[in-house]
């Protein structure tokens, strides 16, 4: 399994970065052991900055390679919600000097993804809403209408690369609000008004 992560998909979070608004998907990839395995997230020693991105997250459900566009539709069936963690210290230092990012995104625990997955269609899809909140106060909030490129573009441009499988996640982007987690937050995120995952930092 893998997890494959688009980045400034939303036009919003690209500008609070400083970012160009992409041509083509932007996108990276964390490892199985990126996934966060309970509730609690320990805020690790090799970082000072670490901030939340809140995604909606797809799950493949048919192994593809060169899959049109029109067809993307068929290789997914429901939507998760995660957060994206990032060192962004040690992403910004990445960046100012040309290298990859990958220890700034693809550390242990980086990619929180929801226990709960809600079935979609394309025709749900764009309906989807929603929430980050970080102790109560909400941060980000986002729905597919405003991604760049949209699931099926995403699925397109992936698998042109790379081959997809059964079990692969896709984290879609995050919209604006980004910001650093510090110890004893409690972050909660919701889909449809449905809460999706409580994570509190040690
Ligand atoms: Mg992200």
């Amino acid at each position: 399994m893998k997890i494959i992560c688009i980045g400034r998909n939303y036009a919003d979070h690209a500008a609070e970065m400083n970012a160009e608004v992409p041509s083509a998907p932007v996108f990276f990839m964390k490892p199985d052991t990126a996934l966060l395995k309970d509730d609690v997230f320990y805020f690790p020693g090799f970082t000072n900055e670490i901030h939340y991105e809140c995604e909606l997250v797809v799950k493949i459900d048919r192994v593809g390679k060169h899959i049109d566009p029109a067809f993307a539709h068929k290789y997914y069936s429901s939507v998760g919600l995660g957060i994206d963690f990032t060192a962004r210290d040690l992403q910004s230092e990445c960046k100012a000097n040309g290298l990859p990012w990958e220890i700034a995104k693809a550390f242990d625990q980086s990619a929180v993804v929801s226990s709960q997955w809600i079935p979609i269609t394309p025709e749900t899809f764009d309906s989807l809403s929603f929430e980050f909140h970080q102790n109560g106060i909400r941060k980000q909030h986002g729905n597919p209408t405003l991604m760049l490129f949209n699931i099926d573009q995403i699925i397109a441009y992936i698998s042109k690369f790379i081959t997809l499988k059964t079990g692969d996640l896709i984290f879609t982007g995050t919209p604006a609000g980004v910001g650093p987690i510090a110890i004893g937050d409690e972050l909660v995120g919701t889909l449809n008004g449905q809460e999706m995952y409580r994570i509190t930092v040690k």
